[in-house]
């Protein structure tokens, strides 16, 4: 047992975090602001071999694993540069092709998430089901060589920036997973308008009888659950590393300001009115990394139950932690932490949002409740 990283893992995030600092938290606020994209960035990360660290070597990859690219969205979202896509890119959608795909599905797609020339989108919820995934209703079927797919979704992030999106999609025989390449003739989709300051958007996706080929559904439709679980788990633990790592940002920014402020004798964080919630922050952070990296390590070692026990808490606890280092570091900051200079005010909404998505903090609590604790459920 160790509760060290490998070097290989401390020598990743070093480089990441360095690389990352070469874009920093203007260059992204900058780009949103703009109403742009990071591509630059995410390019880059993609030649250096970052997005696509955890794709099986045989196909371009790094070889590694979800604690690897949950490494690398941590640093680069420490860096100021959270990439939301990288929560569902490489992470569910490489991953779930990775372990289920057929040999021809493999070779097709996950060359495109080594290098990240290839984006996907995920698409699970849906307006009427909510966080109620028995109430999906989105539907495929059979109709001689090809798929046939109807309904739609919501809240599906970065559309306008992907090659296809992974739909979550309900067979006579339960979920299946398929494959909608994002020119697919019926396939159309409306901007959501947001309050978040972000890069990527969000949109309510419609299929309106879309054709697509015999591949388009992932591996063997029987197994479709299983896949969903298997993709779940790594959106989780991603999750978690984003919160994370945005914490670490908005730690930073509020220490660096507490030791230059003075406005009694003393730095300001000499007050322990300031000091105290700032260190109980940083410790609520260390502890949901410390879940973040043991969710990882049991993912990556095939135990996938007990992986999804800790991926919900260590999104639990990220959740928390980053609502919480955002709110204080604003609070430390006074007046300015609510001016465009220090970049805390833009981080606001978002540092909500791992409280929301991919799960929401309740539906953790549920799970953990029923699971961990066997208490009789409410719904
Ligand atoms: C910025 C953003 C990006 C997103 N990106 C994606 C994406 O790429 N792909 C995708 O598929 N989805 C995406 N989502 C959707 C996200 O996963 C959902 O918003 C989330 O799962 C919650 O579902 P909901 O919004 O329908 O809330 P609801 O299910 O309507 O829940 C509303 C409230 O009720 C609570 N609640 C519901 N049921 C219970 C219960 N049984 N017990 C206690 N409390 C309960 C919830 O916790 C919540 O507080 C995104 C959402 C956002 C905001």
């Amino acid at each position: 047992m160790s509760f060290v990283e490998s070097e290989e893992r401390i020598a990743l995030r070093k480089a990441v975090s360095e690389f990352g600092a070469e874009y920093g938290h203007d260059y992204f606020t900058a780009k949103a602001r703009a109403g742009e994209k990071t591509t630059e960035l995410w390019e880059e990360a993609g030649k250096l071999g970052y997005l696509g660290v955890a794709v099986p070597e045989e196909y371009g990859g790094g070889g590694g694993g979800i604690g690897d690219l949950a490494a690398v969205c941590e640093e680069l979202a420490a860096a100021g540069c959270p990439l939301l896509l990288m929560v569902v890119s490489p992470a569910i959608c490489a991953t779930v092709i990775a372990r289920f795909g057929t040999e021809e599905q493999k070779s097709k797609w996950l060359p495109g998430f080594a290098d990240g020339t290839l984006k996907m989108a995920f698409a699970i919820t849906e307006p009427d089901a909510g966080s109620n995934s028995h109430k999906l209703r989105t539907s495929v079927r059979r109709d001689g060589d090809e798929w046939v797919l109807k309904g739609g979704k919501t809240y599906i992030s970065g559309i306008d920036e992907v090659d296809a999106v992974l739909v979550v999609a309900i067979l006579e025989t339960g979920p299946v997973l398929v494959v909608v390449p994002t020119n697919a003739e019926g396939f159309t989709w409306q901007e959501i308008d947001m309050d978040l300051f972000m890069p990527e958007k969000q949109f309510t996706l419609f299929f309106d009888d879309v054709r697509l080929p015999s591949d388009a559904v992932v591996g063997s439709p029987d197994q479709g659950l299983l896949q969903v679980f298997a993709g779940l788990n790594p959106e989780r633990i991603m999750g978690a590393s984003m919160g994370t790592g945005s914490a670490r940002l908005a730690i930073g920014k509020a220490v660096k300001y507490a030791k230059e402020r003075a406005v009694w004798d003393t730095p300001i964080g000499a007050h322990q009115g300031l000091a105290h919630p700032l260190a109980k922050i940083h410790v609520e952070v260390e502890l949901a990394r410390l879940m973040t990296q043991k969710a990882a390590a049991l993912y990556d070692s095939g135990r996938d139950k007990e992986a999804g026990e800790a991926a919900n808490m260590a999104k639990y606890a990220a959740g928390e932690a980053i609502a919480a280092a955002v709110d204080q570091a604003i609070q430390i900051h006074g007046g300015n932490g609510l001016s465009r200079e220090y970049g805390l005010a833009s981080m606001l909404a978002s540092s909500r949002l791992s409280r929301i998505a991919p799960v929401s903090r309740e539906m953790v609590l549920n799970f953990v409740a029923q699971n961990s604790l066997k208490l009789p459920r409410s719904y």
